[in-house]
C-alpha cells in the first residue's frame, strides 16, 4: 500500500507533502502530483496510522539526540509551503487519526497569499494554448502546442532555474508570460494557489498534535545566496512567525531541499537562529544516527 509500502522495522520514513485538494482537474497545473487528491490522502493516513508508529518531529529530535532506537515502523508527517489546504483539507484527517504533522511555512507566501514563481508559470502556461519560448540562457526556442510539450518545456526550466544560481526566477516568470502574452497573475483563489492566513497558522500552531516551522521567506535556494542576503532570509521568516504567532520555530525545512540547496554554512545560520532540526528533500530513510539536519524525507506524487 502507498506509503506504508516505505516503512521500515528500525528505520523512520519522514513523508513530504505540498497540498491535499479535493479533485485537480487541471492540464497542465499539478502535472508533478504536488496537491494529492483527498481520497488518496485520507488512504495513505490511514494505512500510516495501522501499520506504523506516529512521531512528531520534536520526538525524532528526542530519538536522534539520545541516539535511542525508534519505534517500530516509525513514521513523521511533513508539508511545505504553507497551502491553505493543509488546513482544511489535510489536518481534518489527520485530526481523525491522530497522527502528529509539522507544517513547514513560507512566511512571504502566507503573508501575501503569493504564489510559487514555478506556480506562476504552469498557470500562465495552462492558460496559453500554443506558443513559442525563447529563454535567457541559450539561443534555443521551444514551440508547444499540446500538454506534453507544455510539461517539456515546464521540466526544462524547472532543471535550468533550480541548478543555476545566475538565474532570477522572477525575471524567467516576466519572460515567459511576455512571451506568451499571459498577464502575470501574482494571487490566486484555486485550491492549488491559496496560502494560510496567519490566523489558520496559528490555529494549527496551538492544536497539540501539529507543530510549525519555518521554511524560509521567499521561497529562494538557501545555498545560492550571498552570506547577507542568508540571515535575512532565514531571520525575517523566523521573525515573523513570532511576531504573527508568538512561536519561535525550532524547526525548518530547505525550499527545494535537493542536495545542492543546502549547505554548511545554511546549517550554521539555522542553528544560529535556534533550528535544532531541518529535513532535506532528498529521498530516503532515517535511522537516529542520521545527522538532523540532513534528515531524507520522502515525496509521494
Ligand atoms: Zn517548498
Amino acid at each position: 500500500m502507498e506509503g506504508v509500502d516505505r516503512l521500515t522495522t528500525d528505520g523512520l520514513a519522514i513523508f513530504l507533502f505540498h497540498g491535499v485538494v479535493r479533485q485537480s482537474r487541471y492540464a497542465v497545473r499539478n502535472y508533478t502530483g504536488k496537491h494529492m487528491e483527498r481520497d488518496r490522502f485520507y488512504r495513505i493516513v490511514e494505512g500510516l496510522k495501522h501499520a506504523g508508529s506516529a512521531l512528531s518531529m520534536d520526538e525524532v529530535v528526542d530519538h536522534c539526540q539520545s541516539g535511542r532506537r525508534f519505534p517500530p515502523r516509525a513514521f513523521v508527517v511533513t508539508f511545505d509551503d504553507g497551502f491553505e489546504n493543509n488546513f482544511s483539507i489535510a489536518a481534518p484527517i489527520l485530526k481523525e487519526f491522530s497522527v502528529p504533522a509539522t507544517f513547514y511555512i513560507t512566511t512571504g507566501f502566507v503573508e501575501h497569499n503569493a504564489m510559487s514563481w514555478i506556480d506562476r508559470i504552469e498557470h500562465c502556461l495552462e492558460e496559453v494554448s500554443s506558443g513559442v519560448l525563447q529563454f535567457g540562457w541559450d539561443e534555443r526556442t521551444h514551440s508547444f502546442a499540446t500538454v506534453e510539450d507544455k510539461i517539456g518545456v515546464l521540466k526544462l526550466i524547472r532543471d535550468r532555474v533550480k541548478t543555476d544560481p545566475k538565474i532570477d526566477s522572477d525575471e524567467v516568470v516576466e519572460m515567459v508570460c511576455a512571451q506568451c502574452g499571459v498577464a502575470e497573475v501574482c494571487h490566486s483563489a484555486e485550491p492549488i494557489d491559496q496560502k494560510m492566513s496567519w490566523e489558520q497558522v496559528a490555529r494549527l500552531g496551538d492544536d497539540e498534535l501539529f507543530t510549525i516551522g519555518g521554511h524560509s521567506h521567499g521561497h529562494k535556494i538557501l545555498s545560492f545566496l550571498s552570506a547577507e542576503e542568508l540571515e535575512a532570509e532565514i531571520a525575517t521568516s523566523i521573525d515573523l512567525i513570532q511576531e504573527k504567532i508568538g512561536l519561535r520555530v525550532r524547526h525548518y525545512s530547505y525550499p527545494e531541499g535537493l542536495e545542492h540547496c543546502y549547505s554548511n554554512e545554511v546549517i550554521e545560520v539555522l542553528r544560529g537562529q535556534g533550528v535544532v532540526c531541518c529535513p532535506t528533500a532528498v529521498d530516503g530513510i532515517n535511522d537516529p544516527q542520521t545527522d538532523l539536519f540532513r534528515l531524507r524525507r520522502i515525496m509521494i506524487t
